[in-house]
């Protein structure tokens, strides 16, 4: 299930985008009281953008303003809203997204394209274990691709090895929806039950809210450590509510496809202009066919690099590589720019460091400053110093590092909001 439009040339994609681009302007000119406001403020109407170099007409949308806005982003009365979710948002509040049933259509159609991009076909059975609840869109979006595309689903939720496992063995699934780290934890419990991996019927994991992957695409620390221990085909997938839209890796395994009925996709530098071929900068997106809060240039915050060499799966569409981390973490180190994850990265390297938190600071000259608290049974100077190594070789720089006691990185790493550890401490601002 490859869609004609992925498969046709660039210049096709990019004028069957603009068409959609037409579209979506007039629609949130008419409906959208965000975007009607900021269109006539700037004066620009929707027969002025005519290709998606005009974009840059338009101002990008952030996060803030999202937050601010929330309600004036709605674009349908609240009777036609079906699904109520929400994201966290920069600062308190989380952002309120509402679906209508077209969303969710659309949601069904985009998850199916996904799914069918990592090879999932109708004869598969997959497990999910992530939340399907607490106002979350992720796990209702698995569920809905699954069931348009006539795949088999088992909605096992977050957590629990033993549950998990009982229901591969009872219903061995072919894939599995999953948090690459989680899969580390199933692996440990196979391990203690005397559970033969191999025998498990499963043969692909689409692994979602983790990197897997260097730049290069050759897998990380993390994905190593699965590999190495389960024989998995595995695939990333990038997503999130704002885009409600996935980029998922074909067998290929060379980035995250678009699909370009879906979304727009701009890759900008920090005065909000594109960035040159080849160049990381941050995924800013506009949503296609979206009917009740669509976006228009949305700053997702995440830093990523765009390829566009027809891919060998026969989609022709960019892919997206892995995600280097959030824009607002970018660190300028000792002439270097770099992110948080390719931190954790290296980390990941070490059994010995049982938790760590990375502080970013500035000094007293006002540049910035790593700072990396680790905790594990027995520091000592040779695994600093191999620690430290390891970054040179990798980063080529070398932060502070102290060893702390476990209960300290513990306390540190509990966040204010408490949906998930924070593993940066970012004190610049
Ligand atoms: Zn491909």
């Amino acid at each position: 299930m490859i869609p004609e439009i992925e498969r046709t040339t660039s210049s096709k994609i990019k004028s069957f985008q603009e068409e959609k681009l037409k579209e979506l302007l007039e629609y949130v000119a008419k409906n959208s009281p965000y975007y009607k406001r900021v269109l006539k403020q700037i004066g620009v109407r929707p027969q002025d953008i005519n290709s998606l170099e005009d974009l840059v007409k338009i101002p990008v949308t952030t996060k803030e303003q999202l937050q601010a806005n929330n309600d004036d982003f709605l674009c349908v009365p609240k009777v036609q809203i079906i699904d109520y979710v929400t994201t966290s948002g920069t600062m308190g509040e989380p952002v309120t997204f509402a679906l209508t049933d077209k969303d969710l259509e659309r949601l069904a159609y985009n998850e199916a394209l996904s799914f069918a991009c990592a090879g999932v076909m109708p004869h598969d059975i997959l497990q999910l274990t992530t939340t399907m609840d607490r106002r979350f869109m992720a796990g209702l979006a698995y569920f809905l691709g699954a069931r348009k595309l006539g795949a088999g689903i088992i909605r096992v939720g977050a957590g629990i090895p033993e549950l998990q496992w009982d229901t591969i063995l009872k219903f061995r699934p072919s894939y599995l929806i999953v948090v690459p780290s989680f899969l580390l934890k199933l692996i440990e419990y196979a391990k203690q039950q005397g559970i033969d991996l191999r025998s498990s019927g499963v043969k692909g994991a689409i692994c979602i809210g983790e990197s897997l992957r260097d730049q290069d695409f050759s897998l990380n620390t993390l994905g190593q450590k699965i590999k190495g221990e389960w024989d998995l085909q595995l695939y990333s997938t990038y997503a999130s509510t704002e885009m409600s839209t996935a980029f998922t890796e074909c067998p290929e395994q060379r980035g995250g496809h678009h699909h370009p009925e879906l979304i727009i996709v701009e890759i900008l530098d920090e005065k909000d202009q594109p960035v040159a071929e080849g160049e990381v900068g941050e995924l800013t997106i506009t949503t296609l066919g979206v009917e009740a809060m669509p976006l228009l240039r949305f700053k997702t915050g995440d830093m990523v690099m765009a390829h566009t060499a027809p891919c060998r799966c026969g989609r022709n569409t960019l892919r997206l590589g892995p995600v280097m981390g959030r824009r607002k973490q970018m660190i300028k180190y000792k002439g270097t720019t770099l992110y948080p994850p390719a931190m954790d990265n290296v980390l990941n390297n070490f059994r010995e460091v049982e938790s760590f938190v990375i502080e970013i600071y500035h000094n007293s000259i006002g540049t910035d400053e790593i700072l990396l608290k680790i905790s594990c049974q027995q520091p000592s100077e040779t695994l600093l110093q191999n620690i430290k190594d390891h970054f040179r070789s990798k980063l080529r720089v070398t932060p502070k590092i102290e060893f702390h006691a476990p209960k300290e990185i513990e306390k540190l790493k509990l966040s204010k909001l408490g949906r998930k550890p924070v593993t940066v401490i970012d004190r610049r601002n």
